[in-house]
């Protein structure tokens, strides 16, 4: 006797879930071009953004790089110093203030669609199935005895992946190492430890998360899935089943009921191997191939499409939408928050001063007397130039009658670096009572008087 058909629709459902790896079917659709359109744009930008080159008072360098070793950060034209922690520290706020409103907004779009572990899946996910076939070739071959032909295919699938994970480390590192040195030091296998420390490490994370861990990383390792459900309310848009619509669900030779015929496919397609009809759930990235392929249903059977969109609980359970930001708490709060973060970034990087300046006294000798009976003092001044450029500088000192710089007044600073100078202070003795005395010295940058830093030191008399 044959089974009842919802029996044999579960079954082959549970191929997806219980096989060990998750074989979705393809899908094409609005919701996946606009995926793989963001893989070639997320891709174009982070195999690309490395090779760019900046020219820089007469010299190219990399135009971005994380220099570790010279703690610097380079971005185009803006050169940042630990001293920029801050503005560091706002962009990582901003990126997670964004990234909470765009979750209150429309749930998890960012995983569906610009996390690198989605983005990279679907890169491997297509090599596999250029290797191995479709969904179903892919089942079949998973469930085959081993020969010579599934272990070419596997091996040949897998060594494209491995030369995708180096690349794609290769390409990491080269943010932190110029790309062009690193490239020819790799292929003359003299690559520095570090450097080949986190070649290894990062091919290897990216071959083990994206080609054999997958859909294992959104479902049990990611702790952004677990937390997301805090930033939702009511009328979060999330990738939703329209159950008032869809139910009951019809099944083969039932003409009546809801517009859900249970052929499952919004199931096979599911990269996390989840039924949207069972409600939302914490594995769902939100990627709506589950929509694609519903829509292309409805449209076979001349449905309305849409029975799964992107939908909040308010808009499913039929209530009115709330009106204004009122209504929408969380979006108004995150909102703001990212308006004052924002703000406050762009306030910094307008007060952001391009010289800085350290005043050392000399410890050794608190003062000495001249043939002349003038009193000196020893300094060394940190002069830091964070612009881009070469700059001059000239220095004064104030707080005393009579104070003045022995020698040059003018020093030059290369771009980006930190020139230690060594300078005299004198001033005139058997005037001053003795004992020590606060002095201020003045740094003016020479292309532009609005540069400047009064740094207080003292002066010593005997
Ligand atoms: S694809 Fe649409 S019609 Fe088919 S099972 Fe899923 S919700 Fe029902
Ligand atoms: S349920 Fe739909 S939106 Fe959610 S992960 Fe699966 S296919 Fe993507």
């Amino acid at each position: 006797m044959n089974k009842p058909v919802s029996k044999v629709r579960e079954a082959k459902l549970e191929l997806y879930r219980k096989q060990g790896k998750i074989h979705a079917r393809a899908v094409d659709g609005r919701f996946n071009r606009l995926r793989w359109a963001l893989v070639w744009l997320t891709q174009i930008v982070f195999y690309g953004a490395c090779w760019l080159s900046w020219e820089s008072n007469g010299s190219s360098r990399q135009a971005i790089l994380f220099d570790i070793a010279h703690e610097k950060l380079y971005l185009f034209g803006l050169v940042l110093w630990p001293q920029d922690a801050l503005l560091l520290a706002l962009v990582l706020i901003l990126a997670a203030t964004g990234l909470f409103l765009v979750t209150a907004l429309a749930g998890r779009l960012f995983c569906g669609f610009l996390c690198p572990q989605t983005v990279y899946t679907a890169i491997f996910t297509w090599i596999e199935a250029k290797v191995e076939g479709d969904h179903l070739a892919r089942l079949k071959l998973d469930r085959s005895p081993w020969g010579a032909s599934k272990l070419l295919r596997k091996s040949f699938k897998h060594a494209l992946w491995a030369i995708i994970a180096l690349w794609t480390a290769i390409a990491f590192v080269g943010y932190f190492t110029p790309i062009r040195e690193l490239l020819p030091s790799l292929l003359a296998l003299q690559t520095g430890p570090w450097e080949a420390f986190w070649l290894i490490f990062y091919a290897s994370f990216t071959y083990v998360q994206a080609g054999l861990a997958r859909e294992a990383v959104c479902q049990h390792m990611c702790p952004y899935s677990r937390f997301q459900g805090v930033m939702f309310d009511p009328t979060t848009a999330n990738v939703a089943y329209d159950r008032r619509r869809g139910e009951p669900r019809r099944t083969r030779g039932q003409g009546a009921g809801g517009d859900c015929i249970d052929c499952g496919i919004c199931v096979e397609v599911c990269p996390t191997g989840i039924d949207i009809r069972d409600g939302l759930q914490y594995q769902c990235i939100n990627c709506g191939l589950c929509i694609d392929a519903c829509d292309q249903v409805m449209g076979r059977i001349g449905a309305p499409r849409g029975l799964i969109r992107f939908a909040s609980e308010h808009e499913l359970a039929g209530a009115p939408a709330p009106q204004g930001l009122g209504g929408r708490p969380r979006v108004a709060v995150y909102g703001a928050l990212l308006l004052v973060f924002s703000a406050l970034g762009v306030g910094y990087l307008a007060e952001r001063s391009l010289l800085l300046v350290d005043v050392l006294r000399d410890r050794g000798a608190l003062s000495r007397e001249t043939a002349e009976g003038r009193i000196e003092n020893a300094y060394t001044l940190k002069l830091m130039n964070l612009d881009d450029a070469p700059r001059q500088y000239r220095v004064a000192v104030s707080g005393l009658p009579g104070l003045e710089i022995v020698g040059s007044e003018q020093f030059t600073v290369a771009a980006a670096t930190i020139r230690p100078v060594s300078l005299t202070v004198s001033a005139p003795g058997g005037v001053l009572p003795s004992g020590i005395r606060p002095i201020v010295f003045e740094v003016v940058a020479a292309h532009d008087p609005a540069t400047r830093v009064r740094e207080p030191s003292s002066f010593a008399l005997p």
